[in-house]
């Protein structure tokens, strides 16, 4: 059934404003809608799993503001917390104990890392763990992934040149070419390109990173298998293996795709979840290469902003509800029949889309395979069916992230409802695709 679009006036007109204040209008590249239609719609409130924009459009939200948000907006128990923090001001930059409660609640509960740093970003966290594994390894080559992100840190800016092992090619303006020269990228679930990459460097290679269930572009899951062999191969090389966590930390159970696969990394970072909604980001290991951090030890990094209090009030609020007993099982069983149900329409209509999923986290592939492990299998055409799909849910309530590479989030404020109203604007909306 076709419905009209919803209105954006207002949306639009704020657009025009922000065009004036910002580049492109917005403060990160895809809020822009660039890939979808419309303007971006300027967002009012969110409450549960609701959010309003200026216009006064209501939307069912998957989009959790890209992932922090696994209570859904507006929770009370993270909002008390802040909201009690912030009587007695909002930064010292000075040790509180809110610092040391967040940390303890992180460390008892998780046995993949034994001391942890607090900083503001994803981003940050990332950065601060590569220069750790090189300041630890005295070693300055990384190796990442195709398709994998890890923030807008130098080193990661890089995407693979042609050929099976590259040095990357800077993925943006102003990354000079000798920072990329230090990252060599290959292709995730290849065996032989990390086995040569490593005879090719041998002694070289500090640390690989990976984001071990890759979530920002497309769901690209991975094989327990090849986390495992890139255990084994960083173990024999001296190379430390770097799990970026910012999205699958405290999302696919409290210890994240380390505890999923039972894979001990050398060095675990995390972001989004760990803040509550407020900006936080983290990286833990083993108190021994930790304690190479300054002032303890030779490696540089600090931060006006680290262990804010009001952030880490957040942190503690939210991790404390994921802590309940039978939070992840609820969260995973909500998600799986929600996804189960649109699978089982798809089949019985003959679409060619599927949809991967592990725990609480969803993407809409709509080429079909049955299996996406790598970046280049994603056949970008397939993305015109994202755009008309987005449109379609939005004018039917629903909200994605703006971008068919992006992955969506079902959180603890979604109910039954809210999943059922969004299967059948779903059902429809397939059927405008597929028309
Ligand atoms: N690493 C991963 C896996 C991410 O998904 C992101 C952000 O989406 C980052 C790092 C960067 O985090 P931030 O945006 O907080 O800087």
């Amino acid at each position: 059934m076709q419905v009209k679009d919803i209105s954006r006036t207002k949306s639009a007109e704020l657009y025009e404003k922000a065009k004036t204040f910002f580049p492109g209008g917005v403060n990160s590249p895809v809020r822009a809608f660039k890939s979808v239609y419309g303007t971006p719609l300027f967002i009012q409130k969110g409450n549960g799993s609701h959010i309003w924009d200026a216009d006064g459009n209501e939307f069912i939200d998957f989009c959790g503001s890209w992932g922090p948000l696994i209570l859904g907006h507006n929770h009370p128990a993270v909002r008390e917390k802040v909201t009690e923090v912030m009587q007695n001001g909002m930064s010292f930059g000075a040790p509180t104990a809110l610092e040391n409660e967040l940390a303890e609640l992180i460390l008892t509960n998780n046995k993949f890392i034994e001391k942890i740093r607090f900083v503001s970003s994803g981003t940050e966290a990332v950065m601060s763990a590569i220069r750790l594994a090189r300041g630890y390894t005295k070693r300055d080559k990384i190796l990442k992934f195709e398709g994998c992100y890890h923030g807008h840190t130098d080193a990661l800016l890089v995407k693979a040149g042609s050929g099976l092992i590259t040095f990357g090619e800077t993925s943006s303006a102003g990354v000079p070419k000798s920072f990329a020269d230090e990252t060599i990228v290959i292709a995730l679930n290849d065996k032989d390109a990390l086995q040569k990459a490593f005879a090719e460097f041998k002694d070289q290679i500090a640390a690989i990173i990976i984001e071990p269930i890759p979530a920002n572009n497309g769901l690209l899951l991975q094989e327990q298998d090849f986390l495992q062999f890139l255990r084994d191969q960083c173990s024999q090389n001296g190379t430390m293996l770097i799990f970026d966590e910012v999205i699958s930390g405290f999302r696919v159970g409290f210890e994240g795709a380390a505890g999923l696969y039972g894979i001990q990394p050398d060095i675990i970072t995390y972001g989004k979840i760990i803040g509550g909604g407020m900006p936080v980001g983290a990286y833990g290991a083993s108190a021994a290469i930790m304690d190479n951090i300054s002032p303890v030890g030779p490696v540089y990094q600090a931060g006006t902003l680290s262990g804010n209090p009001v952030a880490m009030g957040a942190g503690i609020a939210q991790l404390t509800e994921l802590l309940k007993p039978g939070f992840y099982q609820e969260l995973e069983s909500k998600t799986t029949a929600f996804v189960s149900a649109i699978q089982q329409y798809v089949a019985d209509k003959g679409y060619t889309l599927k949809i991967f999923q592990l725990g609480s986290i969803f993407w809409f592939a709509f080429t079909g395979q049955e299996h996406i492990r790598r970046a280049d299998e994603i056949d970008a055409a397939s993305m015109a069916y994202f755009k008309i799909f987005h449109r379609e849910l939005l004018n039917r309530g629903v909200y994605l992230g703006p971008s068919g590479y992006e992955v969506g989030f079902i959180s603890s404020a979604h109910t039954m409802d809210d999943l059922e109203k969004t299967k059948l604007a779903i059902f429809d909306s397939l059927d405008i695709v597929y028309l």
